[in-house]
């Protein structure tokens, strides 16, 4: 266990990269896949059973702790990690995104934003000081920068613009962090799909020096080609000995085409949402648990799967609680999912270390593009 929050890089393979992140509260492996735990819990999981499926680390969100139940009432009771039984790293966003997204009646000037909360209506703040306060009453490991990024597609000038305000903020989170040993700051790059402004904004964020680097604003309706594009230069601006995370992302194809390309860390909630609505991620691509076809299957959904929802149920089971609303089955479903997503994680640790990502990536496009067994 360190008492610094520390990057080592182990072993890279073309553009990816595999190594580990040492925090007081554990070490996280990378490239890392985050489970989001939104309202303090990763829905329908016991944290002990999100650990099972290979989290090293989960995400908590700022914008819904700090509603309810509020983040010093967290803090009166311990912070998040005994509040939510979660002992190792928690990474929490600053909030900002969330605002934009979800909150009503937004008021955006260079001190920050104000706005009426999406449950009962009330009036809030958040400026960079305010969020660096509230993730530091959370007792969070991984702090994000406040920042403010803009919905794609929007013109090169708002673009522009936003970017400009988030490295002002970044600055302002910066000197509102401080200096906290065992705590790291991560600063996020903007720019849209303008290469010279997401340079622009990695060369302001290396000025002020961060203990890592989000690259922010994609996966906001910009597809995954131009994704991808982005992210064929973006990492490459940022600093080689900081782990670099790509927030919000995503499907299984996206998270492998992010590593590939230079991405440490991502964060979603697909495979936890998924699984409460029965959409299953597999080696051979995506299983609609709901679909009548498997209502007599009396196979696992992965025979190689050695989750608690193949390992014990069949394929009708699994059906049967779902179409019967059984809270078992947002519970089954969910585990399995994230159970996946961590394979895939380990599965590029592993293949990036021994020099044949390539192939590990050959082999999960095919299994993918195999399809669904035939029905019974
Ligand atoms: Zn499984």
């Amino acid at each position: 266990m360190s008492s610094k929050v520390s990057f080592e890089l182990k072993a890279t393979d073309g553009a990816a990269r595999t190594g580990v992140i040492n925090t007081p509260r554990g070490d996280i492996c990378t490239p890392a896949f985050m489970p989001v735990g939104t309202a303090a819990t990763v829905k329908a999981m016991m944290p002990e059973s999100v650990r099972a499926t290979g989290a090293d680390i989960l995400l908590g969100n700022t914008y819904h702790l700090m509603l309810r139940p509020t983040a010093e009432r967290i803090d009166r009771l311990g912070g998040l990690h005994k509040f939510m039984n979660w002992e190792r790293p928690i990474l929490t966003d600053s909030g900002g995104f969330q605002v934009m997204s979800l909150a009503g009646l937004r008021k955006l000037t260079e001190e920050g934003v104000t706005f009426k909360s999406h449950i009962d209506g009330s009036k809030h703040a958040l400026t960079p000081e305010r969020s660096m306060e509230i993730q530091r009453l959370l007792g969070s490991d991984i702090v994000m920068c406040f920042d403010e990024c803009p919905a794609l597609p929007a013109d090169r000038a708002r673009i522009a613009e936003s970017m400009r305000l988030s490295m002002r903020w970044a600055k302002r989170s910066k000197d509102a962090f401080g200096d906290r040993p065992g705590h790291a700051l991560f600063g996020i790059m903007q720019g849209g799909l303008e290469s010279d402004l997401r340079e622009e904004s990695a060369e302001a964020l290396k000025e002020i020096g961060f203990d890592g680097y989000a690259v922010g604003g994609l996966a906001v309706g910009e597809g995954q080609e131009a994704m991808f594009d982005c992210l064929d230069y973006a990492p490459g601006y940022l600093p080689e000995d900081k782990p670099r995370y790509l927030m919000g992302v995503g499907k299984p194809d996206d998270i492998v085409g992010a590593v590939k390309r230079g991405i440490d860390m991502m964060d979603c909630v697909l495979p936890s949402r998924s699984g409460r609505t029965g959409q299953v991620f597999t080696r051979h691509g995506v299983v609609n648990i709901k679909n009548a076809r498997h209502s007599d299957d009396p196979r696992p959904l992965d025979e190689a799967c050695n989750c608690p929802a193949c390992t014990n149920y069949s394929r009708a089971y699994l059906h049967h609680v779902f179409r019967s609303n059984e809270m078992i089955s947002g519970m089954l479903l969910t585990w399995h999912n994230l159970h996946y997503f961590q394979e895939i994680m380990d599965g590029m640790r592993t293949a990036i270390a021994a020099g044949s990502f390539a192939a590990w990536e050959a082999d999960f496009h095919a299994g993918r593009a195999s399809g669904d067994i035939e029905p019974v």
